[in-house]
């Protein structure tokens, strides 16, 4: 099996060029977020809040009674959360921040590590998060590191969540990409950082298109060797 480990800060284009280079390299496109996401949105429902001082306990016990599951139906991803489908409600920016906030939780981390592995363990996969070439396949035969300035990583997830319907303005935008990215990158839990021989692709200056182009010519040279 091939494993192609993406990791980078927020709207780098991680979900966006991962899904179409997976579909051109025929791989199975996992987003490790969309579980995180899935954890965060049960904890909401269930009224716990990510400002309280026993957050992180409340959150280990509610684990017992979640399920999170990935499905692959018509070659889209979906996340099901005990039985129910939530891959829409999940990219709610209110879930965003609590995502960031349980994915620092050790025992989430841990609950959620065997199934990412498993889905590698029987495809080939590109996988997209913060920590797949650090931790959950550090045997990858690809890694990459994606990143742009963050003005531009702002812009770009403003106009898809603008194009989702969701009301934000730009400020709200890179305001919550900092927030996220710094407790992303500071926690002692696999923070964000670049795996070890991993490339470094910096979207700033680059289409979609050659952002895809990239990642796929990658792939394809290391298939080669
Ligand atoms: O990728 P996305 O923005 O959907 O991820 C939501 C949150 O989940 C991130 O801010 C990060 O805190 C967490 N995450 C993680 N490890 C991953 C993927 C996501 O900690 N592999």
């Amino acid at each position: 099996m091939i494993s192609v480990a993406m990791d980078g800060p927020v709207g780098a284009g991680k979900s966006s060029v991962a899904r179409e280079s997976a579909k051109k390299l025929g791989f199975i496109y996992v987003d490790t977020g969309a579980l995180y996401r899935g954890v965060a949105l049960y904890t909401v429902r269930k009224g716990v809040s990510d400002s309280d001082e026993s957050f992180a306990e409340k959150v280990e016990a509610l684990l017992d009674e979640i399920t999170v599951e990935i499905k692959i139906e018509n070659g889209e991803q979906h996340i099901f959360l005990c039985g129910e489908d939530v891959s829409e409600e999940i990219r709610l920016p209110k879930i965003s921040m609590v995502a960031s906030s349980v994915s620092q939780i050790p025992a989430v981390r841990a609950f959620l590590l065997e199934l990412q592995r498993d889905i590698a363990k029987k495809n080939n996969v590109l996988m997209d998060g913060r920590d797949i070439g650090t931790v959950v396949l550090p045997e990858a035969q690809v890694k990459i590191f994606i990143t742009a300035a963050p003005e531009i990583r702002a812009k770009r997830r403003f106009e898809e969540l603008v194009n989702k319907g969701v009301e934000t303005t730009l400020e709200q935008v890179l305001g919550d990409l900092n927030r996220r990215d710094y407790q992303d990158s500071h926690r002692a839990a696999a923070p964000l950082k670049m795996a070890e021989g991993a490339v470094l692709l910096d979207t700033s200056d680059l289409t979609f298109e050659q952002s895809v182009e990239s990642v796929v010519g990658l792939v394809k040279k290391a298939m080669q060797l």
